[in-house]
């Protein structure tokens, strides 16, 4: 293992009705400040969970201010939309209410409301995020883990780039995680939220760090547990338990505790779907479902070691009589039958996407340098990842 320090401040509060502890989190740090309430397109307002919201705000006489339409891949412009309301009305404290492209909006706007400059010299890491604004958030998808970890994605879509980044400054002071909250989230964000949880653990699991059996036996307890409850998950929308299993999935996917002890993982995958998405406006979920098996197929022929051992350990496959590449790619196999039986995209043909913008995907893939440590890509690497996509 390596030396490593733990340090997660994010407070979270995990069950049903935990949203009454929002107006007590408010009241104790913040009581006198004006609330700048981020979501999205509506589903809050749909299922109930805004009207919820807004009681425990008026219950404590809170001043609020709102930011509605965040889109799915938040986008720069709306981040500056927030950034101006928190400059104009002196905003305090931020209330992010919905999934990962609400959180991820409200990390940016409460960097950005205290730079004087344009967000996105902190996003490209131009200029260096020394403070933020506070905030607090109620998730209402189980997916990104945005609701216990510092990073951020963000669409320019001027310039056709999403970025992820980072910083200390942008870790909530609390979240609330009812699974009940996700009752209403369809069926096809669902399978997405799966793939995107799965997918944490995988980055995570594709590591070079020796004497790990600790990290990943519990990574590949979280993929088992995701395997076999996701599935019932999806017989049954609006069951407490299979929501309540795959929420706390999801959060302990990408909160830090996978990372202890690592190299961090291996992270390719994502930066090529995240220059997908840059291009084609595509679910994160869905590129991922595509990508993840071939860049599974595509490290397996020079070491398949890591990639049998997934199949081994995750999805039960007996090595008996076969080579170490044979039983890594019924592994790699394995993984995209899981996912397409689920209803997820398996091809880029899935979303009417042809070659014509792989060149583009490579370019912006290598946005910024270092794509992968358990395999370094290389420009041919990753087209040969989008030609297997095909
Ligand atoms: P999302 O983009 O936040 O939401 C997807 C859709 O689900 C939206 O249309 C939203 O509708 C709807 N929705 C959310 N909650 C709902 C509910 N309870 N009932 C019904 N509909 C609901 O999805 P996400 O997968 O959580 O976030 C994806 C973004 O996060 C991508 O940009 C991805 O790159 C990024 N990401 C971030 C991290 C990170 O660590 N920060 C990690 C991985 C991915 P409304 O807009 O109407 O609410
Ligand atoms: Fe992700």
């Amino acid at each position: 293992m390596n030396i490593f320090l733990q340090h997660n401040p994010t407070k979270l509060y995990f069950g049903e009705n935990q949203i009454t502890k929002l107006s007590q989190e408010l009241a104790s740090y913040h009581k006198q400040v004006n609330v700048l309430l981020v979501y999205g397109g509506g589903s809050i307002k749909r299922n109930g969970v805004y009207d919820e919201v807004k009681a425990e705000l008026q219950s404590i006489n809170a001043v609020v201010h709102e930011l509605s339409g965040v889109e799915p891949n938040p986008r720069l412009t709306t981040v500056a939309k927030g950034v101006d309301i928190c400059k104009k009305e002196n905003i305090g404290f931020l209330l992010a209410v919905g999934g990962g492209s609400v959180i991820d909006c409200t990390k940016a706007i409460a960097a950005g409301a205290v730079y004087e400059g344009n967000t996105w010299d902190l996003i490209t890491r131009k200029k260096e995020i020394t403070d933020a604004l506070p905030f607090g958030t109620v998730l209402t998808l189980a997916a990104t883990g945005s609701e216990m970890n510092s990073t951020s994605v963000i669409t320019n879509w001027e310039t056709k780039e999403k970025l992820g980044w980072t910083s200390s400054h942008v870790f909530p002071v609390f979240s609330i995680l009812d699974p009940a909250y996700t009752f209403s989230v369809p069926r096809d964000q669902t399978v997405y939220g799966i793939v995107d949880s799965m997918s944490h653990a995988l980055e995570h699991y594709f590591h070079r760090t020796e004497n790990t059996p600790m990290i990943d036996g519990f990574i590949e307890s979280l993929l088992r547990t995701a395997v076999q409850e996701g599935p019932k998950l999806l017989k049954d929308l609006t069951s407490y338990k299979y929501r309540e299993t795959m929420m706390y999935i999801s959060t302990t996917a990408f909160n830090g505790s996978l990372a202890n002890g690592t190299d961090g993982g291996d992270w390719a995958t994502h930066r090529i779907e995240h220059a997908l998405s840059a291009v084609y406006d595509i679910p994160h979920g869905g590129g991922l479902a595509i990508l993840f098996p071939n860049w599974l197929e595509h490290v397996l022929k020079e070491d398949p070691s890591r990639v049998k051992q997934l199949a081994v350990n995750v999805f039960g496959i007996d090595p008996a009589g076969k080579s170490d590449e044979e039983t890594a790619m019924e592994g790699a196999k394995a993984l995209r039958t899981f996912w397409n039986d689920l209803g997820a995209p398996n091809s880029l043909r899935d979303y009417d996407i042809d070659d014509s913008e792989f060149d583009a995907i490579v370019e912006k893939t290598f946005v910024k340098p270092g794509v992968g440590t358990y395999k370094e890509l290389d420009y041919a690497s990753v087209r040969d990842i989008l030609e297997r996509s095909k």
